[in-house]
């Protein structure tokens, strides 16, 4: 009988959700016109009433009779239920983001229990929370530009799911600090309430874990791990756009979460109601909470936030130049950052004080000139974040080869791309003399010829140069 249930809904319901909520339904038995069958859990089984118990009831009438009736069994797998507090294992160490993509954590539940819905007295759950210790309120500057989301993030972190800012949605461009502020609740809801279990994902890498999952057919063991967490921080939402499967189980998970009393937080580019691709009833979700912009700091904010860095550093330079590169860098507070990064690695490997002069040189590459001038610095961020090597060590004495070819690299683009000198090129790679450029270059056309892979990257990049200009 089940069998030709199944078959009737398989033509009903589409494939995956089929394969989801459907194939793992074990038929028990048959009684008068009872048929028990038997779910994997208590939330499964909440699932299928609240989204099939239509279908399922036509289904089961027109096989059995107006009479027919069904009835759930919920298993426990494993056995024993009731007597650990659940926990969920994480990596064990803090390690620091340095990609998101690269910090990958599993979600299995580390108990012979599957199912933590059916265990009473749940205490606590323990996991890695993903968060970077360095992202707190503390160095986290107020102004107008974050003032509502940074009050509203603290209020949130003291009453986790408490508040009416439930979900908290907060927005803004680029590099204005979205991630910073989600992970800074996170860090002081830990503090404030050590027991809570708090988890920071990207949604790229939420997608990633849903699809792993459901290649496996355990989407199941996906949505459990989420409804398991206290505060949920879901980073750059806007990638969920028309990932429909990952928007299903994650509409799911926020229900479960909204529901219990759960904390949400999430971060987007754009305010929720410009995001296409979204469904409309997580957009209509997101209304119940409170959703605050971030905007680029204003003059004065920067100057604090260039101050707290230095501080923080232990470093020093003059006001004027601390007053310049904020003036300057309009864009974003991450790219104020990498100024003031640029700044303090040229005047270390030039030996150099920092003062206007050398600010003024290095910012060249930041300030967006209306001429998109190719600069020396320019290039050098290029193949920086094109080779994924970081700006002071293109500049050091390291023999390592994937330094030593960006380095060659670059140079190799200045001397095409820009009417610099060779010595002054050489000055920018913490002062080497022109002889060391030419034979870069000289390198570069040699392997040119022989690699291929060294070769496509270098055109690779030569485009993108060209492009920058344009
Ligand atoms: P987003 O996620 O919006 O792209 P991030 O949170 O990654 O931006 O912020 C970029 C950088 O700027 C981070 O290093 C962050 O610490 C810093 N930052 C942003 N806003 C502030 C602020 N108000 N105070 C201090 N640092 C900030
Ligand atoms: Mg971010």
């Amino acid at each position: 009988v089940w069998e030709r249930c199944l078959n009737i809904i398989r033509d009903i319901v589409e494939w995956q959700p089929f394969k989801t909520w459907f194939e793992p339904i074990k038929p028990i038995k048959l009684e008068n016109n009872v048929l028990t069958i038997q779910v994997p859990s208590q939330f499964f089984y909440e699932y299928l009433e609240e989204h099939y118990v239509g279908l399922l009831g036509k289904t089961i009438k027109r096989e059995l009779g107006k009479e027919a009736r069904l009835e759930y069994r919920i298993v426990v797998e494993n056995g024993t239920p009731h007597q650990h507090p659940k926990t969920v294992n994480m990596p064990t160490q803090f390690t620091k983001p340095q990609k998101d993509s690269e910090v990958d954590f599993p979600l299995t539940i580390q108990n012979p229990v599957k199912n933590p819905f059916v265990i009473p007295g749940i205490k606590r759950v323990q996991i890695d929370s993903q968060l970077n210790p360095n992202y707190t309120f503390d160095s986290f500057i107020e102004g107008d530009c974050n003032r509502v989301a940074r009050r509203a993030g603290k209020t949130v972190s003291e009453k986790p799911g408490g508040t009416s800012f439930n979900p908290l949605v907060v927005y803004g461009g680029v590099g204005l600090g979205k991630t910073h502020l989600a992970q800074a609740i996170g860090n002081e809801v830990k503090r404030v309430h050590p027991n809570k279990a708090v988890l920071y994902v990207s949604a790229e890498k939420f997608i990633n874990q849903f699809i792993d999952h459901s290649k496996n057919s355990i989407i199941n063991d996906f949505i459990h791990f989420y409804q398991l967490i206290d505060i949920l921080i879901v980073d750059d939402i806007q990638f969920f756009a028309r990932a429909e499967k990952t928007q299903d189980a994650f509409f799911a998970i926020f229900n479960h979460l909204h529901q219990s009393g759960k904390q949400l937080i999430l971060t987007s580019d754009k305010p929720p109601k410009d995001l296409d691709g979204l469904q409309e009833r997580l957009l209509s979700r997101f209304r119940w909470g409170l959703s605050a912009d971030m905007q680029m700091p204003d003059f004065e904010t920067r100057m604090e936030i260039l101050e707290m860095k230095m501080r923080n550093d232990g470093l020093e330079m003059p006001k004027e130049v601390i007053k310049y590169v904020a003036y300057n860098i309009q864009s974003n507070v991450r790219e104020l950052e990498g100024a003031l990064i640029s700044l303090l690695a040229q005047s270390s490997l030039n030996r150099k004080e920092i003062d206007l002069e050398l600010a003024k040189r290095v910012l060249k590459s930041f300030v967006k000139t209306s001429s998109k001038e190719i600069t020396i610095e320019s290039i050098q961020k290029m193949v920086c974040e094109y080779f994924d090597v970081p700006y002071d060590k293109l500049l050091q004495k390291t023999r390592k080869r994937e330094i030593v070819q960006a380095r060659q690299i670059t140079m190799y683009l200045a001397k095409s791309f820009t009417k610099n000198s060779l010595k002054t090129i050489g000055e920018h790679f913490g002062g080497r003399d022109h002889t060391t450029v030419i034979h870069s270059c000289q390198t570069v056309k040699d392997l040119m010829d022989t690699d291929i892979t060294f070769r496509d990257s270098v055109i690779e990049l030569q485009q993108k140069v060209q492009l920058a200009a344009m």
